[in-house]
């Protein structure tokens, strides 16, 4: 890829258990959220804000993805997500629009639910094929312990978005919940949790734990069979992922370093995701990673069973 083709905005593909081989688009800046969840794994949110912005005009979103199209690849999924809260995106619904446009890819939005309550931003998402929002909590005190909002964030309002937005939109709703020990897997919050879920009707729930570290080294997973107790309770639609929130890996084309970097420096990963999310053999994937970890660029934490590489520069 020449320098001129340098993507900004897209990210991968990547694979994902949830939208398999996605390509990820990113509209807003790094931690650019109005939530601070204790078991985000881009790090602590530096822009906790609730007003909407144009951050990046959607035709340099558009020209890389036209760029990205002409290569011929197609992913099974185009995803906006990213390292931030996509809704904050004042122009979300151009770029939703301009994709739909030029491609027939089936298009997701992973959103943290918190902005639905304006009409505007259900608008802007109508023409996506999949939103996949989140509610992690019921109760304020576990939306507060979980999520640490924005000051004016109330989860009563959220739910009631949440719902406006089900009434409203054609498309699938995937609604992920997820679960952190001792904090919002009580009795009490998830029979809450389970009421609200059911009443929105969503095509899926998918309950979800901390499965890698988080800004939080308190934030602890649930244990398999705890996760698949709930996932009897709730009944269906659930299903139990384990997996990112945030499945966009940012790959540049370029030597492997610097692609690994570019990777783990979003969020921690395996090398058996780097192998995957650049086509990489395990053997080649792993040297690379040995070789930035001896030249000090890289560190390997610990995260149950779980290797996960991180970029120093996090
Ligand atoms: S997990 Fe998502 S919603 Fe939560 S702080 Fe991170 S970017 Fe924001």
């Amino acid at each position: 890829m020449t320098k001129s083709s340098k993507r900004h905005y897209l990210f991968g593909p990547v694979v994902s258990r949830r939208l398999k081989l996605s390509l990820g688009i990113d509209p807003v800046p790094f931690k650019t959220c109005s939530l601070d969840c204790v078991y985000c794994e881009l790090g602590k949110t530096t822009d906790k804000v609730v007003k909407r912005q144009s951050f990046v005009p959607p035709r340099e979103i558009i020209g890389e993805m036209i760029q990205f199209l002409r290569t011929g690849n197609r992913p099974d999924y185009i995803t906006i997500s990213g390292s931030g809260e996509p809704t904050l995106h004042l122009d979300l619904e151009e770029i939703i629009q301009e994709v739909k446009k030029i491609t027939s890819i089936p298009l997701a939005v992973i959103t943290n639910s918190t902005l639905l309550s304006d009409p505007r931003v259900r608008g802007a998402l109508k023409s996506a094929d999949i939103v996949l929002p989140s509610l992690d909590a019921v109760s304020p005190e576990a939306f507060a312990r979980v999520n640490r909002p924005h000051s004016s964030l109330r989860v009563d309002q959220i739910i009631s978005g949440l719902q406006q937005f089900r009434e409203e939109f054609s498309g699938e709703i995937w609604l992920e919940i997820l679960l952190i020990r001792g904090i919002n897997d009580t009795p009490e919050e998830v029979e809450l949790l389970r009421e609200v879920a059911l009443s929105l009707h969503p095509d899926r729930i998918q309950l979800n734990t901390v499965a890698r570290p988080g800004t939080e080294s308190s934030a602890l997973p649930l244990v398999d069979e705890h996760l698949q107790e709930l996932k009897e309770f709730f009944g269906p639609p659930a299903e139990v992922i384990a997996g990112s929130r945030h499945s966009s890996a940012k790959v540049q084309s370029g030597p492997v370093e610097e692609r690994i970097l570019e990777t783990a420096s979003r969020r921690p990963v395996t090398a058996e995701e780097i192998a995957a999310g650049m086509g990489l053999e395990m053997k080649e994937a792993e040297k690379a990673l040995n070789r930035l970890l001896e030249e000090g660029k890289i560190n390997l934490k610990q995260h149950g069973e779980k290797g996960y590489w991180i970029a120093k520069n996090k």
